[in-house]
């Protein structure tokens, strides 16, 4: 049941990317908007409960469109491919979900899950067996033999993981068809791939078989998103019909050009290279990389902003669920990112992770604005985030989030599991006992 909620006073930044205005009233009752200003004054009961948002701002609730929400901050693919239980996995999923929702996430979209467990997650958050925002899910994620990120750890054929492997036209009919039957709300395809000889990701899919999954998934009314970092995977996927393009990583003009022609909307997901770049060295991350992460930033964001400026649909995602994303901690950064290396103004960023967040939960009717008759994810957030965007990213800050119509509890302990056996890959050592380490270079 959820309760009837007047929110008066502060500043309403609604969603839509309009300038924002004073909150003269929004009235929540049965989990949807019901009135705003003078109306949700008057029609507003004495038992409602009143929040008085003053000096403070009133948003929809944020949207995370691109978070793995069973990888559980992982280190590595070999655990994730090889250290983590079905069972266990959806339980696991379930705790870190409270986390989600507590920094102010009331939807999000996981692209692929492990062992396939998302639709039986975002069934049980619908129902309310979990608590935790609304999901959008895909089952697994559709790879070629030749890989992914993963390398050789993909299998030549199988399931594994995160992963389903298809290797012929015919096996992407197939494996998109089986997907939407099990629930799959996007079909993901892992377009580019890395292997030993190649350096950087390229295009591992055919034309063909982009095509098919396209086809077959919008045949069944299902959309498509792919993960795609080279240029010409990005030209690939939106002449195939992809939906949605995960990373775009050095988009050429051609490539850009086709994005714009298809109508494809991005998502960069540029907060786990940024984590990398800025912070990697604190957390033990491999070395060497932060250039790397940089000048792809500063590479992809100059052709972002050209799309963006074109009418592309620019999509907030945080990659959340790897231990250089935990869950919980980064969802706002991918705003400050926009705002700092696309330009953009923070209103429009915010319409990235509110507005834009709904089209790709395909709810754009039900969520994303703060409107008569959409339904009641509301954020109080404790300052101004067009004067500091930052602040988004910032769980401290965060007075109140409404889900489903919902005050959610958030001065519960923060949510954390202890020690699960082989949930983590042990070492025998960090490094080799070597003659020298031993007894020392000069003896
Ligand atoms: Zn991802």
């Amino acid at each position: 049941m959820s309760s009837t909620i007047l929110i008066t006073g502060g500043t309403l930044i609604d969603g839509t990317g309009v300038t924002p205005v004073d909150n003269d009233g929004i009235l929540l009752a049965n989990g949807v908007i019901v009135a705003l200003g003078d109306q949700a004054m008057k029609q507003a009961s004495p038992e409602a409960t009143v929040i008085d948002a003053t000096d403070k701002t009133v948003m929809p609730g944020l949207i995370d469109s691109h978070l793995h929400c069973t990888f559980d901050d992982v280190q590595s693919n070999d655990q994730l491919f090889f250290h983590r239980d079905p069972t266990l996995v959806a339980l696991v999923a379930a705790q870190n979900l409270q986390k989600v929702l507590r920094s102010g996430v009331t939807s999000f979209v996981d692209p692929d899950t492990l062992h396939g467990v998302g639709p039986s997650l975002r069934d049980a958050l619908d129902a309310g067996v979990i608590e935790g925002p609304r999901m959008k899910t895909g089952v697994q994620a559709l790879l070629t033999a030749a890989g992914g990120t993963a390398g050789p750890l993909i299998p030549d054929e199988g399931t594994v993981g995160y992963a389903q492997v298809v290797n012929s036209v015919d096996d992407v009919i197939l494996w998109t068809r089986r997907h939407i039957k099990q629930g799959a709300d996007w079909i993901k395809i892992h377009a580019t791939g890395s292997t030993p000889t190649h350096r950087g990701e390229f295009l591992v899919w055919s034309a063909n078989e982009l095509k098919a999954a396209c086809d077959t998934a919008h045949a069944l009314d299902v959309r498509v998103m792919s993960h795609c970092r080279n240029s010409e995977s990005v030209r690939a996927a939106a002449e195939a019909g992809v939906d949605l393009i995960l990373h775009a990583s050095f988009m050429d003009e051609i490539a850009l050009d086709a994005v714009v022609r298809s109508g494809a909307a991005l998502c960069p997901t540029f907060t786990f290279l940024a984590n990398l770049a800025d912070f990697g060295a604190s957390v033990g991350a491999s070395p060497g990389m932060e250039d790397v992460f940089r000048n792809e930033i500063s590479a992809t964001a100059k052709m972002m902003r050209e799309a963006y400026d074109a009418g592309v649909t620019l999509i907030c995602g945080s990659e959340s669920g790897f231990a250089l994303t935990p869950y919980g901690h980064w969802h706002g950064r991918e705003m400050e990112l926009f705002v700092n290396e696309l330009g953009i103004s923070p209103l429009q960023a915010i319409t990235t992770a509110t507005k834009n967040g709904a089209w790709a939960m395909g709810m754009e009717d039900e969520l994303g604005t703060i409107e008569v008759g959409k339904l009641a994810d509301v954020l109080v957030v404790d300052g101004d985030p067009i004067q500091d965007i930052k602040i988004l990213n910032n769980r401290a800050k965060l007075s109140e989030v409404i889900s489903r119509g919902n005050r959610v509890d958030l001065d519960r302990p923060w949510p954390d599991h202890g020690r699960i056996p082989n949930w983590q890959i042990g070492s025998w050592a960090a490094t080799s006992l070597t003659w020298e380490r031993a007894y020392g270079a000069s003896s």
